[in-house]
C-alpha cells in the first residue's frame, strides 16, 4: 500500500504523532495516541509539534544541551524507551 501518496507537510494541521518528535523531543505516542513525554512522563493533549516543542525546550533544556540531536540524542532516547515499560502494554 505505498502509493506515494504526496501531501503537503502541514504539521500543524495534522494531528497525527510524527515519529520524528521522538528523537527531537523526546516524546512517545502512547497507546492513547497522545503524546508522552519519556523525561517526565507528561501526557499532552494534542498531537502538536510547537506544544512539544515548548514542552522540550521549557522543561528539559538540560536534556537537550547534554544530548544534541545525532547519536546522542538518539542513544539516550532509546535508553529512556527501555525505561518506560507501561504496565498496559503486558496486561492483554
Ligand atoms: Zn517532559
Amino acid at each position: 500500500m505505498a502509493s506515494g501518496k504526496k501531501k503537503r507537510r502541514t504539521e500543524e494541521e495534522n494531528r497525527e504523532f510524527n515519529q520524528d518528535w521522538t528523537e527531537s523531543f523526546a516524546f512517545i505516542c502512547d497507546t492513547d495516541g497522545v503524546p508522552t513525554c519519556l523525561i517526565c512522563h507528561d501526557e499532552l493533549s494534542h498531537n502538536k509539534k510547537s506544544n512539544l516543542e515548548r514542552h522540550s525546550t521549557t522543561k528539559h533544556t538540560q536534556f537537550a544541551g547534554k544530548y544534541p540531536i545525532g547519536d546522542a540524542r538518539k542513544k539516550a532516547v532509546e535508553e529512556l524507551k527501555k525505561k518506560k515499560q507501561p504496565a498496559k502494554f503486558h496486561a492483554k
